[in-house]
């Protein structure tokens, strides 16, 4: 059962459309996956329709300005909607493709979220492999995380965000077990040393690099280097 969602805040930017791509996909792979938050991004989605609904209909009685009178009352009206009846008609979306990944002979469907997300080749070390989603967002690096059973990564803490969205298998850390769907949203008051019995795949997206905090730090530059 999923125990971990987003905070209310980020829900409100998701449907805001203000979050990167990075985020608001790691939104909407849990959204896809938790009913409770698709129920509340259906209420914040009307609410916002609702607001910018009254403030456009308000505009339409405060136009004042000479200059805008005088552009609406330029407007062919029989122009536009000609140009209107003459539009295609809607081509039906294609459903989306189902898109899958395999990591050590392990095959994983993508989210939906993904399904058209560009991904790079898969890197491997030790019991971790990643493959990079290119999002091209700069400081925010976005991946696909997989861990063997027995894997891990070293206790550590973050200089920036950590968004770790599970997509299968569990792991663990010192704040429990984590389940298929579970948004763990983590950042430098966070210490924590995730290993999975089981083995897992995470949809990653950090904006800094890890700080680790047992053991000798640039002797595990690496693993940082390889989760950021
Ligand atoms: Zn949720």
């Amino acid at each position: 059962m999923i125990k971990h969602h987003p905070k209310f805040e980020l829900l409100q930017s998701f449907v805001e459309g203000e979050l990167p791509a990075s985020l608001a996909a790691g939104v909407a792979i849990h959204a896809d996956m938790c009913s409770h938050c698709q129920k509340k991004i259906a209420q914040l989605t009307e609410q916002v329709a609702e607001t910018s609904f009254e403030s456009s209909f308000l505009h339409q009685f405060s136009v004042n300005d000479q200059d805008d009178i005088a552009a609406l009352q330029a407007l062919d009206i029989e122009q536009m909607i000609d140009g209107i009846t003459e539009m295609e008609p809607a081509v039906p979306a294609k459903p989306p493709e189902v898109v899958s990944v395999t990591f050590k002979g392990n095959n994983y469907q993508l989210p939906r979220a993904l399904a058209n997300m560009p991904m790079a080749s898969t890197m491997n070390l030790g019991k971790l492999a990643r493959a990079r989603v290119q999002l091209d967002e700069g400081e925010i690096h976005t991946s696909l995380l997989h861990i063997e059973p027995g894997g891990g990564v070293p206790h550590h803490t973050h200089n920036g965000f950590e968004l770790t969205v599970l997509l299968a298998g569990s792991f663990s850390d010192e704040q429990g077990e984590y389940h298929p769907g579970d948004f763990i949203m983590l950042d430098g008051n966070h210490h924590h040393n995730p290993v999975s019995a089981q083995g897992c795949l995470c949809y990653t997206v950090v904006n800094d690099s890890l700080h680790f905090t047992q053991g000798i730090n640039r002797l595990l530059n690496p693993i940082g280097s390889f989760i950021y």
